[in-house]
C-alpha cells in the first residue's frame, strides 16, 4: 500500500515522526540487551498466545512466574522505570517507559498484576460508577481508625500484601468532600477475602468484607475528607501506566485468518473476511496513533487527557466484536472452549468471555462516553442531583 507521504509531497513536511531519537534509541538498545539475557524465555511462546483473558501458564504458577521476574527487573532497576533513583526507579520519561513496555512484549503480561501496585479497594455494591457514594465508614479512635463495610469487584486482593481503601469519613457533607484514603495490610485481623467466580472459570476479583478493621493513622494517604483527589491521582496514575499498549484483538485476528481454510480456500482471500480486517485495521491504526499523542503530550510534561477514555471505549467493543467474528469463522467449533480442543487454543473463545469486563472495569462504556461529552465535546453536563446535598440527606432505601 502506497504511503500517505508519497501520495502527497507537500503532506511530508507536517507528517507526524515516530522514529526514536539517538537518546531513546540507545535506551531500547540497553532495555532489549538486558531482556535478551534475563527474561524467563521457557514462557515466551505460551505469553504470546497468552491473549487477554487467559492469563495462566502450562505447568507453572503464573503469579510465582511474574513474582520471579518483578524481583529480577526489581533488582537491576527496571521494575518502577519512573521512580527517582533513590527510590530504587530509574527516573525514566514516559516515552522510555513506552520503549520499555515495547521491548517486554509478551513478558509484560506477567507485569499485568503489578500495574497498580497493590490492589485497588474503590467499588462497592452502592458505589461503582458513582464510587464517590460508597459507605465503608472509617471512624477515629485515638491514633487508629476503625473501618467497617463491603467492597466488591477488587481485583487482586486474593494475593496483594497491601490495598488502597478509599473510605466515608464524613457523612454530613456532600458525598465527595467526606472520603478518606488509607493503606493497609491486607492480613489484617478483621479483613475477609472471598473470591467472585468469573464466566471464564477464572477468580480475579473479589468481595472484601471489614468488621473493626484497625488502621493506624499514619496509613492515610493524604488529608482527613480529600480522599476523592487522592483516588482521582491514583486513576490517573493507573491510566498513565497503561501507556501505549490498547489491546483490540487485531493482530491476533489477521493471525488466525491468514492461518484459517474455509470450504472454498484461505480465509485471508475472503472478500468479506478481507472487508472486515482492512475495517478493523483502521480501527486499530487510529486507536494506536491517539495513544501515542497522549503519550507525546505526557512527554511535554502535560496531564493525561480525556484520549484515555476513547482508547478503552473504541478498544473494548472492539475486542467483543473481533473476537465474536473469529467464532463465527470457526463455526460449529467455536462453541469449543477448552484449550487444547478450540482453535487458536482457545483464544477467541477466552477474548469473548473477557470483553465484557474490560468494557467495565476502570469506567463504563457510558461513562467513558460521559467524560467525552463532558469533557472533549463540551456538552451539557450529566445531571448530579447529589452533587451538593450532605451524603447522610441523600434519599435511599437502604439507609434509614
Ligand atoms: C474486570 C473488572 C475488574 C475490576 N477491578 C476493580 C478493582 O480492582 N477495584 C475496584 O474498586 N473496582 C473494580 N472493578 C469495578 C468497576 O470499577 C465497576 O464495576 C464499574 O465502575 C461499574 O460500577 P458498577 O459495577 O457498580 O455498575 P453501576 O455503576 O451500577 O452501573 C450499572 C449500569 O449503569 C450505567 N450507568 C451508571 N451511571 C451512569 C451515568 N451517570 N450515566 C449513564 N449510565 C450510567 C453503567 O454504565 C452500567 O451500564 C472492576 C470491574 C471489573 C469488571
Amino acid at each position: 500500500m502506497m504511503g500517505i507521504a508519497s501520495l502527497n509531497p507537500s503532506y511530508e513536511r507536517t507528517v507526524m515522526n515516530f522514529d526514536d531519537t539517538p537518546q531513546e534509541a540507545a535506551f531500547r538498545a540497553e532495555v532489549r540487551a538486558w531482556i535478551a539475557v534475563n527474561a524467563p524465555k521457557q514462557y515466551e511462546e505460551e505469553l504470546k498466545k497468552a491473549s487477554l483473558g487467559r492469563t495462566q501458564l502450562k505447568g507453572a504458577n503464573i503469579l510465582e512466574v511474574a513474582k520471579a521476574w518483578q524481583k529480577k527487573k526489581a533488582d537491576a532497576g527496571w521494575a518502577c522505570l519512573h521512580w527517582p533513583k533513590e527510590y530504587g526507579g530509574r527516573g525514566a520519561t514516559p516515552i522510555e517507559r513506552v520503549i520499555w513496555q515495547q521491548e517486554e512484549g509478551a513478558f509484560g503480561k506477567l507485569s499485568a498484576m503489578f500495574i497498580i501496585g497493590w490492589c485497588q479497594l474503590f467499588s462497592e455494591p452502592a458505589g461503582g460508577s458513582d464510587v464517590a457514594g460508597l459507605r465503608t465508614r472509617a471512624e477515629r479512635k485515638g491514633d487508629d481508625w476503625i473501618i467497617n463495610g463491603q467492597k466488591i469487584w477488587t481485583s487482586g486482593a486474593h494475593y496483594s500484601d497491601y490495598g488502597i481503601l478509599l473510605t466515608r469519613t464524613d457523612p454530613n457533607v456532600p458525598k465527595h468532600k467526606g472520603l478518606t484514603m488509607f493503606f493497609l495490610d491486607m492480613k489484617s485481623p478483621g479483613v475477609e477475602i472471598k473470591p467472585i467466580k468469573q464466566a471464564n472459570g477464572q477468580s480475579e476479583f473479589n468481595e472484601v468484607y471489614f468488621t473493626d478493621v484497625k488502621i493506624p493513622d499514619a496509613q492515610r494517604l493524604g488529608a482527613v475528607n480529600d480522599g476523592w483527589n487522592v483516588s482521582l491521582t491514583t486513576l490517573m496514575n493507573e491510566r498513565m501506566s497503561i501507556g501505549a499498549g490498547v489491546a483490540t484483538g487485531f493482530p491476533e485476528l489477521f493471525e488466525f485468518c491468514n492461518n484459517l481454510m474455509l470450504e472454498d480456500g484461505p480465509a485471508i482471500d475472503d472478500r468479506s473476511v478481507r472487508s472486515k480486517l482492512a475495517g478493523w485495521a483502521v480501527k486499530a491504526s487510529g486507536l494506536k496513533y491517539t495513544s501515542m499523542r497522549a503519550i507525546s503530550a505526557l512527554s511535554k510534561g502535560e496531564r493525561p487527557g480525556p484520549e484515555n477514555s476513547i482508547g478503552k471505549l473504541v478498544a473494548g467493543s472492539m475486542v467483543q466484536d473481533v473476537a465474536a467474528y473469529a467464532l463465527d469463522l470457526q463455526g460449529a467449533a467455536g462453541v469449543l472452549s477448552g484449550p487444547e480442543d478450540a482453535e487458536a487454543a482457545g483464544k477467541f473463545q477466552a477474548m469473548l468471555l473477557r470483553a465484557p469486563g474490560t468494557r467495565v472495569e476502570g469506567g463504563t462504556d457510558e461513562i467513558m462516553r460521559n467524560i467525552i461529552a463532558e469533557r472533549v465535546l463540551g456538552l451539557p453536563g450529566d445531571i448530579r442531583v447529589d452533587k451538593d446535598v450532605p451524603f447522610n440527606k441523600i434519599p435511599t432505601r437502604g439507609r434509614g
